[in-house]
């Protein structure tokens, strides 16, 4: 089956890892990127540059866009120079980036309006599944332009969900990213405190792993934190956005504040450019800051608790 031309706007690392994975897979794929120099692997793997986000919309039929946040995403479409300056219609817009459920209706409101199509599409995994093709699609919008889509969404992909209307997406997005963030939290944390009562993090962390209660993010960041490097695969200021935007929609949850608190005040403390498990090097540094509560039932017994 012949896959129609591909634009797609954003080659950060996950914009570009996705772009290599479509380009293996035999498709046609141009690109655009703010930051030129960032367009160079990609060209050189076969993708062909577009000197602008016009020319790209005028080249391609389906339009993916990856960029950091909701401003980028938003000034992308609607900026002077952006893809709907142009007045085109006919095209199918896809966001992948992780943007507020609002800003994907918006955002599917000006690309009706112009008589084009919107799909978002955040998606679920991180470098690595984007390389291989295996990352979860968070979809939402007109089914009739996810079927149009789903041909590419499957090589991008190892599951699409379709999840309902325009935000949809989005809202699901946020939700699996609360996920990710308490894990990191709560395996810097384990670690941590394991090292504190003299296990070494390499054994606490193959009791974690071969056992139970290991995942992708446990075995994955593994490595990080035994070679104590943190070179962004998903930034830690994303992650810090991707909660804040959760707090806007509405989480409610005991362990949410003190979860944003923690990112945030990393990211404060200058580690938002650094992989997300960069929080175990500050909560590493900054143990001072979180006291020993010490018996928090004093007048219990332990043994009461203990199972
Ligand atoms: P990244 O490496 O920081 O790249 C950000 C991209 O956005 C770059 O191409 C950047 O262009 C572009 N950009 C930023 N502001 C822009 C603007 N105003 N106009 C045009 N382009 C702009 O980010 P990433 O890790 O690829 O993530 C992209 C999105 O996917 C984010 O929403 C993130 O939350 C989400 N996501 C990331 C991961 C992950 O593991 N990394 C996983 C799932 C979802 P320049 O090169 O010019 O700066």
């Amino acid at each position: 089956m012949s896959l129609p031309q591909i634009g797609w706007v954003g080659l950060g690392n996950m914009g570009n890892a996705i772009v290599h994975n479509l380009l293996k897979n035999g498709c046609q794929v141009n690109v655009y990127n703010r930051t030129k120099e960032k367009e160079k692997d990609a060209v050189q793997a076969g993708a062909k540059s577009q000197e602008s986000l016009q020319q790209l919309v005028h080249n391609s039929s389906i339009i993916f866009t990856m960029v950091s946040n909701d401003e980028a995403v938003k000034e992308v479409f609607s900026g002077e120079q952006g893809l709907l300056s142009h007045a085109p219609s006919g095209k199918i817009f896809v966001d992948m980036s992780t943007v507020s459920p609002e800003t994907s209706r918006y955002l599917a409101e000006i690309c009706n309006n112009s008589r084009n199509q919107f799909l978002e599409a955040p998606v679920s995994g991180s470098v690595k599944p984007a390389q291989e093709g295996t990352l979860i699609i968070l979809a939402g919008g007109p089914a009739d332009a996810y079927e149009r889509v789903k041909p590419i969404l499957d090589i991008i992909g190892k599951r699409s969900l379709l999840l309902g209307d325009n935000g949809a997406g989005s809202a699901a997005k946020l939700a699996i990213n609360y996920l990710l963030g308490l894990n990191l939290q709560g395996l810097a944390e384990t670690v941590l405190f394991a090292k504190d009562n003299g296990i070494k993090a390499e054994d606490m962390l193959s009791i974690i792993n071969e056992g139970a209660l290991a995942n992708g993010i446990t075995k994955g960041k593994a490595p990080a934190i035994l070679n104590d490097q943190y070179p962004a695969a998903f930034a830690l200021k994303h992650l810090v956005k991707d909660l804040r935007l959760a707090g806007q929609q509405g989480i409610q949850t005991p362990l949410f504040p003190p979860l944003l608190q923690s990112f945030q005040q990393a990211m404060e403390d200058g580690l938002g450019e650094e992989d997300v498990m960069a929080i175990f090097k500050w909560l590493q540094d900054n143990k001072a800051s979180h006291p020993a509560v010490g018996n928090i039932y004093p007048d219990d017994n332990v043994s009461d608790y203990a199972n």
